[in-house]
């Protein structure tokens, strides 16, 4: 039987949000923008689960919440459009965001934009200070994420856009919060910027689904055209059953999340100390930071991660190398290279995830498969 420890990749669907999206198929089944009696049924549906969202988010204004197609296309939103709508043609992200983000800032520097990336430390902690000393012009927008995907690492987003809106009045700040959501609160207050990405298969909801919540007078420009769903701010047949499964996905992850985060912190942690107590110099990375609680980041030194990675999928051990691409293979990590890893270094590293349904004991004996594994290499 596989031990699934990939859970930051996609975890698995919650019951409940299972349930609603058959329900809410079967149910709403015709295009929310019709002007019949079965439109209006799938419209009512999609503007009840904008509302539950709304407020899981700490905003009272359903219209704060846009719909999205991902995780990904949230963040595209939030770069771009918000760039758009500014006259400053500057921004800035921290060098360890996702390449949802990344990757949507280096096509605005094709554009004539001006990209600071703000570096990290060896742990991968982003300096408040350096946010607000840019070598550039006053940045617009301000990215950086609640914490990362590859190594679990919590920046402290509040004091930075706190920071921020002191040094560059105006600015507009951006926190993706799509790992963070299922162990904290990543309402806009809580966190406080202006923008808060989320994606739902991180938490328990279906895939291809996602959302942006704005705060309340920041202007978008859309990425997306067409017919001015989501009041013109991104076109595009709703998908009523994947939003209405995930906002049920965000209810129970919400609901769960004191019980999520002591859960996979006391399987991770058994995990981390058998695994650094059986294998000489493995070294869990950005231990001494704050830190997501179901993501463990390890070097193991003289060990090709990639090998390692495919006896462990043998074995029966999912697991992470790098981040994927579109291929399936790993891509050199862009998160190392900020922390200062060197290539090989960076090759010698694996992710462990763990989820909201994972069982007690399933960190010591992945660990125990994980030391058999390294041991017959
Ligand atoms: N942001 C972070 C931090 C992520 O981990 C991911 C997914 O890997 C995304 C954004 C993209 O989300 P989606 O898979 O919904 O496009």
């Amino acid at each position: 039987m596989t031990i699934y420890l990939d859970h930051a990749a996609t975890t698995t669907i919650r019951p409940v949000a299972m349930e609603a999206l058959e329900d809410a198929y079967v149910r709403f089944d015709r295009n929310a923008s019709g002007q019949h009696v079965e439109a209006r049924r799938a419209k009512n549906a999609l503007e009840e689960a904008r509302e539950r969202a709304a407020s899981l988010l700490g905003t009272e204004r359903p219209h704060d919440i846009v719909f999205t197609g991902s995780g990904t296309e949230a963040d595209n939103l939030a770069v771009i459009g918000v760039s758009l709508a500014q006259d400053r043609r500057a921004i800035a992200i921290s060098a360890v965001e996702h390449k949802a983000v990344l990757n949507a800032a280096l096509s605005l520097t094709r554009f004539g934009y001006t990209l600071d990336t703000i570096p990290v430390s060896r742990s991968g902690v982003v300096a408040v200070d350096r946010v607000v000393s840019t070598p550039g012009p006053q940045p617009a927008l301000i990215s950086v994420m609640l914490a990362n995907n590859e190594i679990g690492v919590i920046q402290p987003v509040r004091e930075i856009a706190e920071a921020a809106r002191l040094a560059f009045p105006g600015v507009v700040v951006h926190t993706d919060a799509v790992q963070a959501f299922s162990c904290d609160e990543t309402t806009l207050e809580a966190t406080g910027a202006d923008l808060v990405t989320l994606s739902s298969h991180k938490f328990g909801g279906p895939k291809g689904v996602g959302l942006l919540a704005v705060g309340s007078g920041v202007l978008i420009e859309p990425i997306i055209h067409g017919g001015g769903q989501e009041a013109g701010r991104r076109a595009g047949t709703y998908n009523v059953a994947g939003i209405v499964a995930m906002v049920a996905a965000m209810e129970a992850a919400a609901e769960d999340r004191a019980g999520f985060s002591a859960r996979t912190r006391a399987e991770r942690d058994a995990f981390e100390s058998a695994i650094v107590a059986g294998f000489p110099g493995a070294t869990v990375t950005a231990r001494g930071v704050d830190r997501l609680p179901h993501i463990s980041h390890i070097r193991f030194p003289g060990v090709l991660a990639e090998n390692l990675l495919i006896r462990l999928d043998q074995a029966g051990i999912a697991a992470a190398a790098g981040s994927a691409c579109q291929s399936g293979a790993a891509e050199p990590s862009h998160v190392l290279d900020a922390l200062g890893f060197t290539e090989e270094e960076a090759g010698e590293c694996l992710r462990f995830s763990f989820g909201w349904d994972t069982n007690q004991g399933e960190g010591w004996r992945a660990a125990t498969a994980v030391l058999a594994t390294l041991a017959g290499l």
